[in-house]
C-alpha cells in the first residue's frame, strides 16, 4: 500500500463576505479535492489543543499521528532537529530571535527582517561573550530565527516545564517588562537578554543598519524553549517509511524527528510564488522508493498572513492541480493506495494568524468507506457528522488496515 498526505498549511477558514459568505476553500475551483471528498471520507479533525499556541509545530505533530499534550516539548527542538543539531536526553534548545524594542516595546520581532549575513556576525558577538561558559552555545539560522542551546554537563539545566517565555510575534507594540521569562532558570535568560542590550547598542554591523536608516536588532529575545521530543519512528509506530517534501524548516525538524527523509525540492520557497508542479513531480518519484510521503505547502497559510482570500484561492487551486491531482493519478496506477489532504490549523484571513478550531479533512483509496459524496469543504465536512476532536487519532485511521 502506498500513502500520500498532502498539507495546505492553514487553508481551513471562515465564511467570508467577499466572497458571498463561502470560505476560501469552499470558492476555490479544487476538482481532485472534491474527487477524494467524493469517492472516500470527509469530516474534520482539531490537531491543536485549546491549552497550546496554535502553529504547524503543533499541528504537524498531530497530523503525523502523535499526540502534541504527550510529545510537544518546544517549537525550539524541532528548528535544531531542522538544523541537524542533535540534542543530548538533558540539554535544552531555545530560540533565540533577533528584536527591535524601541522604548521599551517590542517594535519588530524580526529586526526589520534582519539580512542573515548581519543576524550571523551578531550571533557571533553573543557567543564570543559566552565561550566562557560550557553550557551556552548560539547557532546562528535564518534572518533573525537563530537558536541557543544549553548543553548539560554532568548535571541538570535549570529549566523546567514551569519555565516560560512569550513568542516575540505575540507582543508586537506591546511593553517587554510584563513579557520577560518566569520560572525555572528565567534569571538565566533574562541575563542574557539584558547583555545582549549592552553588547548590540557597541556592535559594529548595528551601528552601519542604524547609519542606514534600518532597524538594528537591539536585543536577542528568548523563547520556545524545550528538550528533545521522545517520538517514537514513524516506522515503528505505523509499519511504513516515509519521507516528507516542504520548505519550511518546522516541517523539515518534525519530519527528521519521526524518521522520515527530508526531499529537497528546487523551486520550492515556502511563499506564494512556490514551484507546485516541481512538488508534485517530486512527490511522485518519491512514491517509487518510499510507503509514504508528505508534501506540505505553506503558502495557503502564507496568502492568510497577508489577509488576501483571492492569493488563498489561487494557491489552493494550484495545490490541486499541480499536487493533489498528479499524485491521485499516479497512485490510482501502482495498485493499493491512500491519499488524506488536510491542513495542520486553519489560519484566518480575517485576523492574519493561526488560530484554534476544527480543519476539513478528506481521504479515499483502498479500504476506505464513502461518507459524504459532497466537496472538500468545511461546511460540508461539518455535515458529515464525522468528527476527531483529538486530531491525532486521524493518522492512525488512515493507516489502520
Ligand atoms: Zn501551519
Amino acid at each position: 500500500m502506498k500513502y500520500a498526505l498532502i498539507i495546505p498549511d492553514g487553508c481551513a477558514d471562515e465564511p467570508q463576505p467577499a466572497l458571498d459568505g463561502r470560505s476560501p476553500l469552499a470558492a476555490a475551483n479544487v476538482p481532485h479535492m472534491d474527487e477524494v471528498a467524493r469517492h472516500g471520507v470527509l469530516g474534520l479533525a482539531d490537531h491543536v489543543p485549546a491549552s497550546m499556541p496554535s502553529g504547524s509545530d503543533v499541528g504537524t505533530m498531530s497530523l503525523f499521528g502523535y499526540d502534541p499534550l504527550q510529545f510537544h516539548t518546544g517549537r525550539a527542538p524541532i528548528e535544531a532537529a531542522a538544523q541537524g543539531i542533535a540534542l543530548g536526553p538533558d540539554d535544552w534548545a531555545i530560540r533565540c530571535n533577533l528584536v527591535n524594542v524601541s522604548d521599551g516595546r517590542m517594535a519588530s520581532f524580526t529586526a526589520g527582517q534582519i539580512p542573515s549575513d548581519i543576524g550571523r556576525q551578531l550571533i557571533e558577538v553573543m557567543q564570543h561573550a559566552c565561550c566562557g561558559d560550557e553550557h551556552w552555545k548560539f547557532y546562528a539560522g535564518v534572518s533573525y530565527r537563530n537558536l541557543l542551546l544549553y548543553r548539560t554537563r554532568d548535571g541538570r539545566a535549570p529549566f523546567s516545564s514551569d519555565t516560560y517565555t512569550v513568542p516575540p510575534h505575540d507582543i508586537t507594540d506591546q511593553p517587554i517588562d510584563q513579557h520577560l521569562p518566569m520560572g525555572s532558570g528565567a534569571c538565566d535568560l533574562r541575563a542574557l537578554m539584558e547583555r545582549s542590550e549592552k553588547l548590540f547598542a557597541e556592535a559594529e554591523p548595528n551601528r552601519a543598519r542604524t547609519a542606514r536608516a534600518e532597524l538594528p536588532a537591539t536585543q536577542i529575545w528568548l523563547w520556545g524553549q524545550g528538550r528533545a521530543p521522545a517520538l517514537e519512528p514513524f516506522l515503528d509506530r505505523f509499519g511504513v517509511r516515509g519521507a516528507v517534501i516542504t520548505a519550511v524548516d518546522l516541517l523539515r525538524g518534525m519530519g527528521r524527528l519521526v524518521g522520515f527523509d527530508v526531499i529537497e525540492v528546487p523551486g520550492a520557497t515556502g511563499y506564494t510564488d512556490t514551484d507546485y508542479a516541481a512538488k508534485g513531480r517530486y512527490a511522485i518519484d518519491a512514491l517509487k522508493k518510499y510507503d509514504f510521503v508528505v508534501v506540505h505547502v505553506e503558502a495557503t497559510d502564507e496568502a492568510s498572513h497577508e489577509g488576501d482570500a483571492h492569493e488563498k484561492i489561487k494557491a489552493l487551486e494550484r495545490i490541486d492541480a499541480d499536487i493533489v491531482g498528479p499524485v491521485h493519478r499516479y497512485l490510482q496506477t501502482v495498485g493499493d493506495y491512500r491519499i488524506l489532504v488536510c491542513p495542520d490549523h486553519p489560519t484566518f484571513v480575517r485576523t492574519r494568524t493561526h488560530s484554534h478550531g476544527f480543519v476539513p479533512f478528506t481521504m479515499c483509496g483502498t479500504g476506505l468507506k464513502h461518507n459524504a459524496g459532497a466537496d472538500y469543504s468545511e461546511a460540508a465536512a461539518a455535515a458529515t457528522g464525522d468528527i476527531i476532536p483529538a486530531g491525532h487519532n486521524l493518522m492512525r485511521r488512515f493507516m489502520s488496515r
